[in-house]
């Protein structure tokens, strides 16, 4: 359906946990976060649900995110169940990778169709650095896993962090020449933890245009403006949701594992989805469509959300 500003929604990311395997610096504090009580967590059933009256809504895309996705109980299930709505065309899960070596073939089994794998850097010590308790070997096996069991358009995400992974740019454009990957460099958002660091850190996407002017740029899909390194097989994606605001052109709506419909990520407009059924449920969410707000505000301010990104899904 068309939202208040005569954009199409149809892809909604559902969060189904705020717990994480990781506590990536920029995302999550370094305590983590309270366990809540698992009933203050959207059910299997609930998930199912929510992504139906979606459906009805005119949803035909669902991500699942988190917190990390792999960890949740029943994600199998919840996987199942969103198979089974007709309506629905695709469905992609964002994840760390690393459980992927026992997740990787039963995740195809349910039918999820794609998958998109976060890795910021190719260093063994940096990545255990920024990850706090990651190893980077867990996420290549995961990479590796995911391969074997046929998922075959394979997209690594990097978040490109000034002083951080900049100066492994060409590191990460060289695995396309070997891989059929998309690896797509996104734009740190300034929220949750990293919202104060320094402004040397937050380096637009175009960054990687000027140190290599030589990349080719090819179709674009979605909100990813694309690119390939002559002769590779894979391609480099530009996700830029700071300098190169892609909020006219934003098709999403986004459920918290709390079973909030958050318009845009960026917003503090939330609306509780939890204890609706049938037609009020979907009514709920008609309106979170329509009010889903024009655009952020981030080249002014940093995120209007009080949430760290782990609490709504990136
Ligand atoms: N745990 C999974 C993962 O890391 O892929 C899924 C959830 S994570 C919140 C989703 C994506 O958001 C990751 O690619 C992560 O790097 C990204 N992310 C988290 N905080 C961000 C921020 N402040 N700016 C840009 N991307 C961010
Ligand atoms: Fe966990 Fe993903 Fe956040 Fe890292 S970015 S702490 S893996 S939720």
């Amino acid at each position: 359906m068309l939202d208040g500003c005569g954009r199409t929604i149809d892809y909604l990311r559902l969060s189904v946990t705020e717990l994480c395997n990781y506590r990536c610096r920029y995302c999550m504090p370094e305590a983590g976060i309270c366990k809540r009580d698992h009933r203050e967590i959207l059910s299997v059933e609930e998930c199912v649900e929510i992504a139906e009256a979606s459906a009805h809504c005119g949803v035909k895309k669902i991500r699942l995110t988190g917190g990390e996705p792999l960890v949740r109980r029943g994600l199998l299930e919840i996987c199942r169940g969103l198979r089974a709505i007709p309506a629905l065309e695709e469905l992609c899960l964002t994840t760390n990778g690393s459980l992927l070596p026992s997740m990787a073939a039963p995740l195809r089994e349910v039918g999820v169709d794609r998958l998109n794998i976060s890795l910021d850097t190719l260093r063994p010590e940096r990545f255990a650095s920024m990850t706090r308790l990651g190893h980077l070997s867990d996420v290549l096996d995961g990479i590796k896993a995911a391969e074997a069991a046929g998922f075959s358009d394979l997209k690594l995400d990097t978040v490109l962090i000034g002083g951080f992974n900049d100066d492994e740019i060409g590191d990460f454009l060289a695995l396309t020449m070997e891989h059929p990957w998309e690896v797509r460099f996104i734009e740190l958002m300034p929220m949750g933890p990293c919202a104060e660091w320094d402004k040397s850190c937050f380096l637009p996407g175009t960054e990687i245009l000027k140190r290599y002017p030589g990349l080719q740029e090819i179709v674009p899909n979605g909100v990813a403006r694309r690119y390939r390194v002559p002769g590779a097989k894979g391609t480099v994606g530009l996700i830029s949701p700071v300098s190169h605001d892609f909020c006219g052109q934003c098709r999403r709506i986004r459920v918290t594992a709390d079973g909030k419909l958050k318009g845009c990520l960026h917003s503090r407009e939330e609306i509780p989805l939890r204890g609706l059924h049938g037609e009020e449920l979907e009514e709920a969410i008609r309106r979170g469509i329509l009010q889903k707000p024009q655009r952020h505000h981030l080249t002014e301010r940093p995120s209007d959300t009080p949430r760290n990104m782990n609490q709504i899904g990136g």
